[in-house]
């Protein structure tokens, strides 16, 4: 069409104009890391809206609700704020919302409440005793495997026994009381208005192909489906997408293959190859070009990802053929690798790279710790992403929880939070208690053999009740609602946290101006615990006039995002790839993907370091070694560098002994901005 406001042609290269403005249908694209598919889509948001389509009827699936938000507002400035009104989220809170507005097709009360998978865990803990199955471990799956068993089922869309036979071998023989566990947990949430993750697709699915006319209805308002990371979907949320888009077949998926990471959560990458089949008419689009990184870094990213399995064909160029090579650095210990990174990252800040522009990526979690030691005593701020949840944290769950039965009174995994909190009160007490609580005619009510079962709870539990009581959602705002619970639970809280009361109190203070932002409390624990804020990212939040923070994260939370100078940390056998996925059957694969990821979120530099001698609290020091997949890499693609620690130039109490004799101690703890340089290449190569 002529007249358009964006000029596509000229932002855009040929393929990606091709994508963003192909007329209505199916099409997919493939393509590799920063070839710009996440622009594209972008660009088809702003394309569809521009050229007529009423933004509210279009729906963007992605993988957080950030990179929904982020590539909204992306197309809002290149248009107009017309596209911040697509319906844009992931598939769960997606799905969600379609259930609450469904709800009756589907028997279910609007204001269900959503169990996280610790939730779920504890309810099947519950039950599995309830119902006299083997209480140990070595003869019944324990609570979380009983979890990610179910989970597995509805993930990968396939039925118990396969499942069992396919991952879960040891305990096949017990298909029968799993099976009727299974039942009964899928009832008991039902009765109680409850629902895990997985039922929020299950069901929406189950709605979908069963009732035609919602169908239609839902498909009608979901005129064109754009989904990003498509590699990383399953069996269940391929076919929502079909199902959304039924009526029509509008749909734009982008995905790359070589980045599917999320198996263990049932994510299966040939959902890509099995697009085509699944649409008619389907198209399916290459992007070629990579415009993030420099030819060097993509020649790390192709010869690691040659070396694995695909089927869509794709070999990385960018028109950047110069740059660094990327580096291999060995350290003496996780010690020495943390002075490294601390050091170059503030170098690179004195040469004019941003601490925003540089990230530090990591296979796990716990693998950042003596990074984030070095970087205190540098005072470099940074923000933390993958590690633990605020909603994960039990202070806040339980705060949470009290919310929870005020919205669902039936809502049994929150009461038996709650109700453990009373001093007095066990796993068996309050499961009496919830069925009490829970049951409409209340004549499940059980009295101990002293015949004052809850007499001796009842200063408390009155209390309790009179809080919930004194909660009104329609008038109230959400905050005070937050602080009438507060109140209640403070003084309980001292007492079920003794040892780190302080910090606990300080994350309670988090969730008040986070509610304030809210005016329906359905939405703020949905938004909590559906896509679960990082407790550092929320110190980070409003911290504006400062410098903007390093970024610290997992790989898996650095999907789609890119920087100037990466930072690899702990790329070693056994963390990346896990010693876990080494058992499992194409469990190396997916680490390799995975390593694939990190490297391709580098612009400029990307170093990837590990420490050659592991300390750890069961087995003392031990020796690693380097990343399999890094071993026989040629020093034409990753340059090895030595790091040689200067001997100190002044006394530095404050850093710990090193193990290692060679391993000097560094001059650098004086937290000035500008730390000497302490580490140094001996021959050519790295600017330190
Ligand atoms: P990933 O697989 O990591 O998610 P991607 O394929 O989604 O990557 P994008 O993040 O969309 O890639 O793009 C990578 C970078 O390249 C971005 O900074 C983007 O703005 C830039 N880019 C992509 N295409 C173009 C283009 N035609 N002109 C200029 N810059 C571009
Ligand atoms: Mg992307």
């Amino acid at each position: 069409p002529e007249n358009l406001t964006v000029d596509y042609r000229a932002e855009l290269n040929d393929q990606q104009y091709a994508a963003a403005t192909a007329n209505p249908g199916a099409l997919l694209i493939v393509a590799g890391a920063g070839t710009g598919k996440t622009r594209t889509l972008v660009y088809r948001l702003s394309y569809l809206v521009e050229t007529g389509l009423d933004p509210r009827s279009i729906v963007l699936l992605t993988f957080t609700r950030r990179a929904a938000r982020d590539m909204m507002t992306r197309a809002a400035s290149l248009l107009d704020g017309r596209c911040q009104r697509v319906r844009g989220g992931t598939f769960h809170s997606f799905c969600m919302q379609l259930l609450r507005t469904h709800a009756p097709a589907l028997n279910l009360s609007p204001d269900f409440t959503i169990l996280d998978a610790s939730d779920a865990a504890d309810v099947l803990s519950m039950l599995r005793t309830r119902g006299g199955y083997p209480d140990r471990a070595d003869r019944f799956p324990n609570k979380g495997t009983l979890q990610s068993m179910f989970s597995d089922t509805v993930n990968r869309d396939r039925s118990l026994s396969e499942a069992l036979n396919d991952r879960y071998p040891q305990f096949t023989h017990l298909h029968d009381d799993l099976r009727e566990l299974q039942d009964t947990y899928r009832a008991y949430k039902a009765e109680h208005h409850m629902l895990d993750f997985d039922d929020l697709l299950r069901r929406t699915h189950e709605l979908l192909s069963q009732n035609d006319t919602v169908r239609q209805q839902v498909a009608a308002r979901c005129r064109h489906v754009l989904v990003d990371e498509y590699q990383d979907t399953n069996a269940v949320q391929a076919d929502l997408v079909q199902q959304f888009t039924s009526v029509h077949g509008n749909v734009t998926a982008v995905g790359d293959d070589a980045q599917s990471i999320y198996r263990f959560r049932g994510a299966d990458f040939r959902n890509i190859f099995r697009f085509p089949k699944q649409y008619d008419n389907a198209r399916v689009l290459k992007l070629e070009q990579n415009y993030r990184s420099t030819q060097p870094i993509l020649d790390l990213a192709n010869h690691l990802i040659d070396h694995a399995n695909r089927s869509y064909d794709k070999t990385l160029f960018s028109d950047a053929d110069t740059g660094d090579l990327p580096a291999i650095v060995p350290a003496a210990d996780t010690a020495m690798e943390a002075r490294f990174v601390g050091q170059m990252v503030a170098q690179l800040r004195e040469q004019g790279v941003p601490l925003r522009d540089q990230a530090v990526l990591f296979r796990s979690s716990h693998n950042s710790y003596d990074v984030e030691i070095e970087l205190g005593k540098r005072n470099i701020p940074y923000v933390k992403y993958g590690g633990t949840k605020l909603s994960e944290a039990a202070h806040i769950k339980d705060v949470l929880a009290h919310l929870r039965v005020a919205e669902n009174p039936d809502d049994a995994a929150a009461w038996n939070r709650i109700l453990q909190l009373i001093h007095g009160i066990g796993p068996k007490t309050a499961q009496d208690l919830i069925d009490w609580l829970t049951d409409d005619d209340h004549s499940a009510f059980v009295v101990d053999e002293q015949g004052h079962f809850a007499q001796r709870y009842l200063d408390t539990l009155t209390q309790l009740l009179n809080t919930l009581r004194s909660i009104r959602p329609d008038e109230q705002p959400l905050t005070e609602q937050m602080e009438a619970v507060l109140t209640y639970y403070r003084p309980l809280f001292e007492e079920a946290y003794p040892d780190d009361y302080p910090k606990r109190e300080s994350d309670l203070e988090h969730l008040a101006p986070l509610a304030a932002r809210y005016d329906s409390r359905q939405r703020f624990l949905a938004d909590l615990t559906l896509d679960p804020i990082e407790l550092t990212a929320l110190d980070q939040e409003g911290a504006t006039d400062d410098e903007a923070p390093l970024v610290l994260s997992t790989i898996h939370s650095a999907k789609g995002l890119e920087f100037h100078s990466v930072f690899l940390i702990h790329a070693l056998d056994g963390t990346l790839p896990s010693q876990y996925a080494l058992d499992e059957p194409g469990g190396l694969d997916e680490e390799l993907r995975l390593l694939y990821v990190a490297v391709t979120r580098a612009e400029e530099n990307l170093f990837i370091s590990y420490p050659m001698l592991q300390t750890s609290r069961y087995y003392g020091d031990t020796m690693a070694s380097r990343s399999r997949f890094l071993e026989n890499v040629p020093e034409s693609i990753l340059e090895p560098v030595e790091l040689v620690e200067a001997p100190p130039e002044s006394t530095s109490d404050a850093l710990p002994e090193s193990p290692e004799p060679e391993a000097l101690p560094t001059p650098d703890d004086d937290n000035t901005s500008a730390p000497k340089s302490d580490l140094s290449e001996p021959e050519d190569g790295l600017p330190f």
